[in-house]
């Protein structure tokens, strides 16, 4: 074990180099500061383990710089043995108030303040270690909570991350009357990738394809794996005739979008349902995402690589679309 450093701020010359004389032959490394503004200098400049600090200095007092060691970020865990002639109760307790560990006056038994030094130094190993744990553990909770909200083959949202996210997106929009709409895609054919080129290239089509698609949303928008080969994005603020325009480009962008791994004629394409709110028939976020799973459904029926609006919807624009006409007629 490395020797430990002492900090000894003293004013009298004499009783620190009594004391450094027998802290080194204790095997401890000491620095000596004779004030205040000398101690702060080189607790600032060295690597210090435990801090002996005379009560009475020419500059300032022991219990303000104790103080000043204890708001300083860097000082604030090194222990503070006072050492001084005033023993009064009230000085013992003036010191403990601004931050000292332990208190013994002057003059002090070397085998006493020897046991203190150790004893000061197992306390702060101990916090030490539970600081040191502490901060592994918060790291481990960051990374678990990383892990639980995340597909690990896409770096994603996965289902439960997307559920929680579109909830809010949902509530917020009824709440301020403001459009939503969910995009349910799911790739054409996949399982023929797979069967003509093996898991591990259906795994890199997934992963490369899951960037193309976020590369043509906006920075709101939320995207997640849903499962297997299909992928669910939320779009704020966004009615359905809103979402044609990202529909369209992610449709034209996965098709024209070559995998790496795939020889180039290879065209992968997706198929995808919309569903938006507002829309009497929804009253939950999952009836959105079921609506859009719907489209999805007459999106595969209709031919594949291309989109569907949930039909309730599309009925609301076909027949707003014949009002249109019948009244220009008319
Ligand atoms: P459709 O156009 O009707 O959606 O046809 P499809 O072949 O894409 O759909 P189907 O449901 O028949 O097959 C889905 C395939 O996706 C089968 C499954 O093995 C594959 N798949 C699901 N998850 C993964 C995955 O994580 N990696 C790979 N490589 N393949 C996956
Ligand atoms: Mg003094
Ligand atoms: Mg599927
Ligand atoms: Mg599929």
């Amino acid at each position: 074990m490395s020797k430990a450093r002492i900090l000894l701020v003293e004013d009298s010359e004499l009783q620190a180099k009594s004391a450094i004389k027998f802290l080194e032959n204790d095997g401890y490394e000491v620095q000596w500061a004779k004030d205040g503004k000398a101690a702060i200098t080189l607790i600032k400049t060295h690597p210090i383990d435990i801090v002996l600090l005379d009560l009475v200095l020419p500059d300032m007092t022991g219990n303000q710089l104790c103080h000043w060691l204890r708001q300083n970020e860097d000082t604030k865990g090194i222990p503070i043995i006072m050492l001084t002639v005033k023993s009064e109760v009230k000085d013992k307790v003036a010191s403990l108030e601004a931050g000292a560990d332990d208190y013994l006056p002057k003059p002090y038994n070397e085998i006493e303040l020897n046991a203190r030094i150790y004893a000061c130094l197992r306390t702060k190993a101990l916090q030490d270690d539970l600081r040191q744990n502490n901060v592994m553990l918060e790291n481990l909770l960051k990374k678990v909570a990383v892990l639980a909200s995340t597909d690990y083959l896409t770096g994603l949202y996965n289902r439960r991350q997307f559920e929680k996210v579109i909830k809010n997106e949902y509530l917020r929009a009824v709440r301020y009357n403001e459009p939503l709409t969910c995009l349910m895609l799911d790739l054409d054919n996949f399982k023929m990738i797979n069967d003509s080129f093996g898991h591990s290239a259906g795994d890199t089509v997934l992963k490369e394809v899951s960037q193309v698609i976020t590369a043509c949303l906006r920075e709101i928008d939320h995207i997640a794996r849903w499962g297997g080969e299909e992928f669910i994005v939320a779009l704020p603020k966004t009615d359905r005739e809103g979402a044609l325009t990202p529909a369209s480009r992610i449709l034209k962008a996965v098709s024209e979008y070559h995998v790496s791994i795939l020889p180039c004629e290879e065209m992968i394409t997706f198929s995808i349902g919309i569903a938006s709110i507002p829309e009497p028939s929804i009253t939950t976020f999952e009836q959105l995402i079921h609506n859009a799973d719907e489209a999805l459904y007459r999106a595969k029926k209709n031919g594949r690589n291309r989109f569907e609006i949930h039909q309730t919807a599309q009925n609301l624009i076909n027949s707003r679309q014949q009002d249109t006409t019948l009244s220009t007629i008319s």
